[in-house]
């Protein structure tokens, strides 16, 4: 079940949800079906649709109104079946509602600016539970994650996993190592940064502390150097 992914973020997990929206007038009545393959964030932007399309029609007449109503608790019941949260993953980008503004907005993971309030917000994910949240952060102190799916507690700097600068400067370590390695520039550098490219990046982490460990002082440093400088460079 977790391999479906939302046909519209492509997030995971997801899975398929269906809301009737009843519309009606007074002598007409038609419902909309509002379904599809989606993650939390979209089947409860899906409900949302629905309801107001019910509300909507529910005001033209009284059958109209019961059948209105009933459609809207019958989809609130459905909607305990809900997707789980999605996970973060590398070079996904999430739609949220900003935590100060409410505006829908979207990025990838890491700090940057909501486009409508200009408040700083970060894109991060619970250590715990790998679910993915938007939260309102301060920009010169110190922040956590408080998860609201299971509760648990993460520090700001472990709770940005994929940010993209992270990523392209875990990559661009693994490739200095691999060509301070390389007898000859050639197929071995090549063949890392194909399967670079076709594992989407998805074992950065473990890749890091590989040429760590394998490639120690070259490195060491440039990892140590351009993950800081990624990560923070760009908030200026
Ligand atoms: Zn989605
Ligand atoms: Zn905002
Ligand atoms: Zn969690």
């Amino acid at each position: 079940m977790d391999t479906l992914r939302c046909q519209i973020c492509n997030r995971r997990p997801a899975k398929f949800v269906r809301f009737k929206a009843h519309q009606g007038l007074i002598i007409v009545r038609w419902e909309t079906e509002i379904a599809g393959v989606f993650c939390k964030f979209h089947a409860v932007e899906a409900y949302k649709r629905a309801r107001s399309v019910s509300f909507t029609g529910m005001w033209f007449g009284a059958t109209s109104l019961f059948l209105g109503v009933l459609r809207t608790a019958w989809d609130t019941i459905s909607l305990l079946d809900l997707p789980n949260a999605p996970v973060d993953e590398p070079w996904t980008i999430h739609p949220a509602y900003c935590p100060n503004c409410s505006s829908l907005i979207g990025g990838y993971a890491g700090v940057s600016r909501c486009s409508s309030c200009q408040e700083t917000v970060a894109f991060c994910k619970c250590a715990r539970c790998q679910t993915f949240h938007a939260v309102h952060v301060s920009e010169n102190a110190e922040w956590r994650l408080r998860c609201a799916s299971c509760g648990h507690s993460t520090p700001g700097s472990e709770a940005i996993e994929y940010s993209p600068t992270i990523l392209v400067a875990y990559a661009s370590a693994e490739l200095v190592a691999a060509i301070e390695h390389a007898d000859a520039f050639g197929t071995q550098v090549i063949d890392r940064v194909l399967e670079l490219l076709s594992t989407g990046l998805l074992h950065s982490v473990r890749s890091r502390s590989v040429a760590v460990e394998v490639y120690p002082a070259r490195a060491r440093s440039c990892v140590a150097s351009t993950a800081v400088s990624a990560s923070w460079g760009s908030r200026a």
